[in-house]
């Protein structure tokens, strides 16, 4: 059968329903394929691995120790497993990625390590709350709070400041727990702050990140990034046991090369940011719709009737309703253009006066 490929490569296709139904960036793909000639050692032992994880290092201006996995899912819960002991919590937002959409996988690699989910507004976490949950309890019959956990930018699209993660930091050292940040769209976070990457990990008390590749731009992977180097101790064999470590593993980190040495990851990031915010501003004037929460990364979470919703769906578009706290939520990605954002506010329109 003839396959069109021009309709491969122009598919129309009306979604924002997650920054990862874009395609790989041209930078990341460039990489993988200077990566692509001929032999080089495996399972890590290459120049694109060594030269990627010095990328790293220079973009969080740390030496930091970088092991790179398939996803975000293993990031954390690989992380978060080398951070505690089985009768230890780890303390995170109840909207929190790990808790909500990782189907138990922190709780099996740390084997039975409990999460406990506090609330807070717009998907931040309420300290007060946490500190609570930190010393409500310190018998031997509760489980042992030893993570902070922080998703940045959050779940709901919003961006801890620097002072907020600072404060969340000082709160974990005071009671001897450590931080984890849930960093898959760490990128949109630096863009929208404009600071540096380390001012709002280990200056401010962060001892791993999970770094965002995927909805970034790559095709596949995340980087988990040890601050704190003794953390890291025996991580390479979780990474290994879990089946997290790829053998051909110059495709899985190169691309980095390309995302970071040029400002790639910050570029695509930006772009995503101004296209939420775009349609943020729009969405807002449309009679009928009312945004749920601050649009301050690359998502947008807008309340409108099941009426306009279902009209929404059956004109064509994709868009999530699950996530947080329900809603329509539109994901915007590197890959989103300003003629994307205007056909679905059309749409939005056209629905939502039906
Ligand atoms: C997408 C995402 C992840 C990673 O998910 P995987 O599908 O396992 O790669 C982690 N945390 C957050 C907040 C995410 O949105």
């Amino acid at each position: 059968m003839a396959i069109d490929t021009n309709e491969i490569r122009h598919p129309v296709f009306n979604q924002f329903a997650s920054d990862n139904y874009a395609g790989i960036c041209p930078e990341a793909w460039q990489a993988m394929d200077e990566a692509n000639r001929g032999f080089a050692p495996s399972y890590g032992d290459d120049v694109w691995t060594e030269r990627a994880c010095a990328s790293i290092r220079e973009a969080f201006e740390a030496d930091c120790q970088v092991f790179f996995v398939f996803n975000g899912t293993a990031a954390n819960s690989l992380a978060l497993a080398a951070l505690c002991r089985s009768y230890h919590s780890v303390i995170c937002h109840e909207l929190a990625h790990v808790e909500t959409d990782e189907c138990g996988a922190p709780e099996f690699f740390s084997n039975g390590t409990k999460i406990l989910h506090i609330p807070g507004p717009a998907g931040k976490l309420d300290l007060e709350a946490v500190e609570q949950a930190i010393v409500r309890r310190s018998d031997i019959h509760y489980p042992k709070p030893r993570v902070l956990s922080l998703t940045q930018s959050t779940e709901l699209g919003t961006v801890y400041t620097p002072d907020e993660i600072g404060t969340a930091g000082e709160l974990a050292r005071r009671y001897g727990l450590r931080v984890q940040m849930d960093g898959a769209r760490f990128a949109n976070a630096v863009a929208a702050l404009g600071v540096s990457p380390a001012t709002i990990t280990w200056k401010a008390g962060v001892d791993v990140i999970c770094l965002g590749g995927a909805k970034n731009g790559m095709a596949i992977g995340e980087a988990v990034v040890f601050f704190n180097r003794e953390l890291a101790d025996e991580f390479e064999y979780r990474c290994k046991q879990a089946g997290q470590l790829a053998s051909k593993m110059r495709f899985i980190s190169a691309p980095w090369i390309g995302m970071l040495e040029g400002g790639t990851w910050l570029k695509n990031a930006a772009h995503a940011n101004r296209m939420a915010q775009v349609l943020a501003g729009e969405l807002e004037r449309i009679p009928g719709v009312r945004l749920m929460s601050p649009c301050q990364a690359n998502a947008v979470f807008a309340e409108m009737s099941a009426a306009a919703a279902a009209a929404l769906r059956a004109a064509g578009w994709h868009f999530y309703s699950f996530i947080g706290t329900g809603g329509a939520r539109f994901m915007s990605s590197w890959q989103t253009t300003e003629e994307d954002v205007n056909r679905l506010v059309a749409a939005v329109r056209a629905a939502t006066a039906q």
